[in-house]
């Protein structure tokens, strides 16, 4: 489909009309505020685009802006005129990707990345397993006193800091795939486990299943499910991130169920847009509708069965950092908010600016270190004058951002970040689920 397209199509040349240059983006842009350029902020990144469009700018005048967005779509939350901005975004990505010029290793480096290693189910259960040996057999502990975490490249140190603790690889392999009431269930529920989700936060994938279980519903992890394609969409690589988007519409469609859920906000406005990788009116478009029209986030999904009991107070105040993917994109805002008001003695504290990216952004944080960290600052300047116990999140790059948050601004002993799904089981329910 991509090789016929022109340049113009490829790069949605038709949607830039739609900016108006009117500014009212700039303020909602973490990276215009924290690099105070205009070819840095949403405006100046469509202008760029047309203007390579036009012929009247070099793509690789558009390849530093491009990359240092974070693809958060504030911008799109404040846009009069409602323009396409992540539309132009992944156009501009993939046409800088096209143009790009690599040397064979890292040609070989990004092919084993995104083409073996995050669709991977084995390559994933492998990395969980290998960070689980990491951690047990006490060379993480050897690591760390000898400051060896150092020599790590990428700022990976500052990572391996705020991973969770991981279950064993016995763990990992007695999770059923298939979760079947004796009673009428509620909603029969497919999970979309997620490929980094489920290698390194399986304890919150446990809780997941769980919390659905209380909820009455049956659960099915279908097995041919696979990575969702954000990170590859992210780097350029649409055709590839359609082949994954395939993928997973085939491995849902053997199961009838009547939602697909996902915990990571990141994955979920990946899903929710499968449609938008195909042509309107062919047979794919189609099918990749019908998958959207039951993708939804596991605190939707809570929410609206309302079936569970939070018994268990959590005397803490906390304060919310929305995923930007799921409150920009999903659109998913307030289900979050109703269920941690269902906890008992939890207070909730607002963020002034909720909508500010927190900086990590898929592997940005990884990327773009520096720049990462800058937004970071800003975040957890808001979020201290909030005085919390804790930050409530609902992706896991929020949550491990969140984390180096708290490790810079030196608050450990006082505070911790947690996912949603974590707090919601740690609050209840208790009982049997069949
Ligand atoms: S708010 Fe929308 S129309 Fe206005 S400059 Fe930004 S992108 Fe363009
Ligand atoms: S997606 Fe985020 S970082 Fe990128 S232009 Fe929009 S507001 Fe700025």
């Amino acid at each position: 489909m991509s090789s016929v397209k022109t340049l113009q199509e490829k790069i949605n040349y038709d949607k830039t009309f739609d900016c108006v240059q009117c500014g009212y983006c700039l303020p909602a842009c973490p990276t215009y505020e924290t690099m105070e350029r205009e070819t840095h902020s949403p405006r100046g990144r469509i202008n760029l685009v047309k203007m390579v469009a036009e012929g009247k700018a070099a793509i690789e005048d558009l390849q530093e802006p491009i990359e240092k967005c974070l693809g958060c779509m504030a911008c799109t939350t404040v846009c009069p005129t409602d323009v396409q901005y992540g539309e132009i975004l992944e156009g501009a990505k993939e046409v800088i990707e096209d143009n790009q010029v690599k040397s064979k290793t890292q040609q070989k480096t990004e092919q084993f990345l995104f083409e073996s290693f995050f669709p991977s189910k084995g390559w994933m259960d492998t990395l969980g397993n290998a960070t689980w040996l990491y951690q047990k057999t006490g060379v993480q502990k050897i690591a760390r006193s000898f400051h060896l975490t150092k020599v790590a490249p990428m700022n990976l140190d500052q990572f391996e800091k705020v991973l969770p603790d991981l279950p064993s690889p016995k763990e990992r392999k007695r999770r059923a795939k298939r979760f079947i009431r004796k009673r009428p269930a509620t909603a029969k529920v497919a999970f979309f486990t997620g490929c980094v989700m489920d290698s390194m936060f399986f304890d919150t994938n446990q809780n997941t299943i769980e919390l659905l279980l209380r909820s009455g519903t049956e659960v099915v992890l279908p097995e041919q499910q696979t990575c969702c394609g954000a990170l590859h969409a992210h780097s350029g690589k649409i055709d590839q991130s359609r082949e994954l988007a395939k993928e997973n519409i085939k491995a849902f469609e053997e199961e009838q169920v009547d939602y697909i859920v996902n915990n990571a906000g990141g994955c979920g406005a990946r899903l929710i847009e499968y449609h938008h990788l195909f042509e309107e009116g062919t047979e794919w478009y189609e099918r990749a509708k019908q998958f959207v029209a039951k993708v939804k986030d596991i605190t939707e999904v809570l929410a609206e069965l309302d079936q569970i009991n939070y018994t268990k107070p959590v005397e803490k105040t906390v304060t919310y950092q929305p995923s930007c993917h799921m409150s920009n994109v999903q659109k998913v805002k307030q289900p979050p908010r109703q269920l941690m008001d269902k906890i008992p003695g939890l207070t909730l504290k607002e963020l002034d600016r909720p909508d500010f990216c927190c900086g990590s952004a898929g592997i940005y944080n990884i990327l773009n270190y520096e720049d990462s960290m800058d937004v970071l600052d800003v975040k957890m300047k808001d979020v201290c004058s909030t005085q919390p116990e804790g930050i409530v999140t609902t992706n896991p790059g929020c949550l491990l951002q969140m984390k180096l948050g708290i490790e810079r601004e030196g608050a450990s002993e006082d505070m911790e970040a947690v996912h949603l799904v974590d707090l919601l089981a740690q609050a209840g329910p208790v009982g049997k689920w069949e």
